[in-house]
């Protein structure tokens, strides 16, 4: 076909359309026809235009960039990616809100996901954080159950603040998660303007097949910049696409965002006598414990050109751990290597890896096969492995170590073994009387009270002002006179 400027509009098959407004029909006025394709198409294609939404995490925004390493980590893991100062490795990073559907508004109080793929020469590398070093649960049992109480009533499809401090205040657990929310952490000014954090614990492996436990820190380097909850309920309404709109005018703009990588790292026989459960997702481990140090910069300098193609179909998988990395006895963690690749495969389909923005970038030689919308050609022939033909085979050597653990004791449905710190409340305690200020103070407890008075019933109210006592006396008390003056 003659390349025209502005180009001829084509049907989907590239054939060039009669018309781009009026529909075939028999006389002006008359009936329309079915042998008009390219309307049939335009029809049948709009009603299939969305995947399923993502069940959590569904609003959200990203940025092509790379991370750089900075300090040399050798001595803690092989990963090739990590492997000298300077190297630099592609990264698409995605934020989102976690609680809202996919067109709720970007500043409400919530977590922010921060989930990076480094598109690594070893394969795809995927840390699929949040803007808290900590989360509501530890066991992937009450995921589900935790997450239905922060969306809708199935009545009336409302949200539900009673429901939200039902399970909160049934799960001590959640004391540290909730108070990082009602803090004004809990609204980020912008995606640019907060933390991410890996959250889970990880294991490291270096060269000589030593292993160490490890947390990472992206730290923003814009610096912490947080709405008041009456700042965040304006700009709710003013721009509901606040954070979507500022990454993109930010990047549009050259004003790149970066963030500071920074790990604790832990040696692993430290994890059996530490004090309290190392692999505990509810806990940080202090500073003064394991201190961060430097490792490398992540920037984001590129929009995506297709928010569908690279955002909405963007999977993410805490599975993805090239060699030099591994999992740890994390309960959440191991869920959650479950659940992210079976989401992708049910919202995106079982080949949403040989999409573009989930390929990875080192060459693929899987034995798995064929499925809908499979396009690469894969290796072909044989398709099974044994085999005598010159198929690929595995090199254990390319992985190394395995990156497990010792385990021990009966199958059984328990809590994580006991270490002699293992409470709920005593980490929250101290973010409220060592970390927060006098502002930081008043504000957990004016948010916390604000979110407490709607909606929840009087026996709600009393339990919510003893959840609080738990994390400190005079934070209770500053609830309880917020909720029933005095
Ligand atoms: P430190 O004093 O060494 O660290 C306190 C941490 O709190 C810093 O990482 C700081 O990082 C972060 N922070 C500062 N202001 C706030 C705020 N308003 N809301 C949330 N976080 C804030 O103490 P510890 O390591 O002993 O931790 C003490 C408590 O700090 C923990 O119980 C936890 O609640 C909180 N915390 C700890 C983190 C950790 O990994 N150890 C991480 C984040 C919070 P920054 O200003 O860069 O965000």
């Amino acid at each position: 076909m003659t390349e025209l400027r502005p180009p001829a509009t084509t049907t989907d098959a590239g054939i060039a359309a009669t018309s781009d407004e009026h529909s075939l029909s028999a006389g002006p006025d008359g009936p329309l026809l079915l042998q008009d394709h390219y309307l049939i198409q335009k029809m049948a294609q709009f009603n299939r235009e969305r995947t399923p939404e993502r069940v959590v995490h569904a609003k959200g925004g990203a940025a092509h960039g790379y991370f750089e390493v900075t300090h040399d980590v050798t001595a803690f893991t092989k990963a090739d990616f990590l492997s000298r100062v300077g190297r630099r490795t592609d990264v698409f990073l995605r934020f989102s809100t976690v609680a809202g559907e996919l067109g709720y508004p970007d500043t409400v109080r919530d977590p922010r996901g921060f989930a990076i793929k480094f598109y690594t020469d070893e394969g795809n590398y995927d840390l699929v954080g949040n803007n808290t070093p900590i989360f509501f649960v530890k066991d992937p049992s009450k995921f589900q159950d935790f997450i239905r109480s922060q969306k809708r009533r199935a009545d009336s499809h409302l949200r539900d603040n009673n429901m939200q401090w039902d399970f909160w205040t049934l799960s001590p657990e959640s004391a540290h998660q909730v108070t990082f929310l009602m803090s004004d952490r809990g609204t980020p000014r912008t995606w640019r303007h907060m933390n991410g954090y890996g959250s889970h614990t990880f294991m490291w492996i270096n060269a000589g097949g030593e292993k160490f436990w490890v947390k990472y820190h992206f730290k923003t380097d814009q610096g912490i910049e947080t709405f008041t909850d009456a700042e965040a309920k304006a700009m709710t309404a003013e721009e509901p696409d606040y954070h979507l709109r500022d990454l993109y005018d930010a990047i549009r703009t050259g004003d790149n965002p970066s963030w500071t990588l920074k790990m604790q790292v832990m040696p692993y026989e430290d994890a059996a006598s530490y004090r309290f459960n190392p692999f505990d997702l509810t806990k940080v481990w202090p500073h003064r414990d394991y201190p961060l140090f430097d490792v490398g910069r992540l920037v984001l300098d590129r929009n995506p050109a297709n928010y569908f193609a690279e955002v909405e179909q963007s999977a993410f998988e805490p599975s993805n751990l090239v060699p030099g990395i591994g999992a740890s006895p994390d309960k959440m963690l191991l869920g959650r290597l479950f659940s992210y690749p079976d989401t992708h495969r049910y919202r995106i389909g079982p080949n949403y890896l040989q999409l573009p923005i989930n390929q990875p970038k080192s060459p693929v030689h899987s034995y798995n096969k064929d499925g809908a919308m499979r396009y690469l050609p894969g290796h072909g022939d044989p398709v099974y492995a044994p085999n005598s033909a010159d198929g690929p085979r595995a090199a254990p050597e390319l992985y190394g170590t395995d990156p497990g653990w010792g385990v021990s004791g009966d199958i059984v449905r328990a809590a994580a073994s006991l270490h002699s710190e293992d409470d709920d409340f005593g980490q929250p305690g101290t973010m409220y009387r060592e970390v927060l200020d006098d502002t930081g103070r008043d504000h957990l407890a004016t948010n916390i009270v604000g979110h407490a008075a709607q909606d929840t019933t009087p026996d709600m109210k009393a339990r919510v002002i003893e959840y609080w006592r738990s994390v400190d006396p005079a934070l209770g008390a500053a609830v309880a006179k917020g909720l029933n003056g005095g």
